[in-house]
């Protein structure tokens, strides 16, 4: 998962207040446990970090509340639940059994349907309109062109209350609203400190309510992120749902993320630091690949690699 940064969450206290402020007093303050939370410096964690407790286990990708840190805004940060090598290979070795058994050759082309849930707040924060949600899917559609993979709009609901907008019982409410199979991705625009999660494809068959990602709703093209605010936060945890790992997985080894042609990286970039080289291994770091955490204007590409894994995950788990 991509997580929001510091300076994003102070804001978004300092609007509350400011909110609160305009109608009534005290009881417009936020509670003191965020208030808190915002301002307590962290660490940024390596590579998989932990998001939701109970959750990540169905989570691939959260940027993690323990990633924040009191600086200026520089990760997205973990959003990526812990998969140990152990566990790949088990992951593994069973996507190759699947594959094996679906000899049948895959469509040149998957259309993905994909189905956006708006869980506005009660007084209507996070409500974003039609238009923005079209141009999100419209976006994610232009990323992932030449990959096979092509996303349409279709459908979109709204729920308004306070706690879902906030992310709470996420297990609850993507129950009750996720829609279509499992190659049917659905999108929760919700606010909350990550800039998104996701879900990985083998963990589908087990938690098939959980299945999707979700997304910070600010960063939405146009939304209020700044530097991830051109929808391409939905690019990156999509990556996930369809299988891929960061780019920095599994720092400077070998074996990394399992793509062949994403050159080894110590660690996640922020901005955009072209021509950084974290790792003595080959090749410079992909800082413009969407699965690094770079800016969304560093964002450029998928690898072929990486290509070739979402269509075979994809095949694996999704058909
Ligand atoms: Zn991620």
């Amino acid at each position: 998962m991509r997580l929001t940064t510091p300076v994003r969450t102070v804001a978004a206290a300092v609007a509350t207040v400011v909110l609160l402020g305009a109608g009534s007093a005290a009881a417009a303050a936020p509670p003191p446990s965020s208030v808190g939370a915002a301002e307590t410096p962290t660490t940024v964690c390596p590579t998989g970090g932990q998001g939701h407790g109970h959750e990540t286990s169905g989570d691939a990708s959260a940027r993690s509340a323990g990633a924040r840190t009191a600086g200026p805004r520089t990760v997205r940060g973990p959003d990526h639940r812990e998969v140990s090598v152990v566990e790949q290979r088990v992951i593994e070795a069973r996507t190759d059994q699947l594959l094996a058994q679906r000899s049948a050759g895959a469509p040149a082309v998957r259309e993905v349907p994909t189905y956006v849930h708006v869980m506005a707040g009660e007084d209507g924060e996070g409500d974003v309109g039609r238009a923005v949600v079209r141009r999100q899917v419209r976006v994610l559609d232009r990323t992932y062109r030449g990959s096979g993979f092509r996303f349409d709009l279709a459908g979109i609901d709204r729920t308004y209350d306070d706690r879902y907008h906030r992310d709470r019982r996420s297990g609850e409410y993507r129950a009750e609203t996720r829609r279509g199979g499992p190659g049917a991705l659905n999108i929760w625009l919700v606010d909350f400190e990550y800039l998104g999660v996701a879900t990985f494809p083998w963990d589908q068959a087990d938690s098939p309510a959980l299945d999707g990602v979700r997304v910070d709703v600010e960063s939405v093209p146009g939304g209020d992120l700044e530097r991830f605010d051109q929808g391409k936060t939905a690019t990156h945890e999509v990556g996930h749902w369809l299988g891929l790992y960061h780019t920095f997985q599994g720092g400077c080894t070998r074996r990394n993320d399992l793509v062949r042609d994403t050159p080894a990286q110590s660690s996640q970039s922020a901005g955009c630091p072209a021509g950084r080289d974290s790792c003595a291994l080959p090749g410079r770091d992909p800082v413009h690949n969407y699965m690094d955490y770079s800016d969304d204007a560093c964002y450029e590409r998928f690898s072929t690699g990486q290509v070739d894994r979402m269509r075979s995950l994809f095949t694996a788990y999704r058909t």
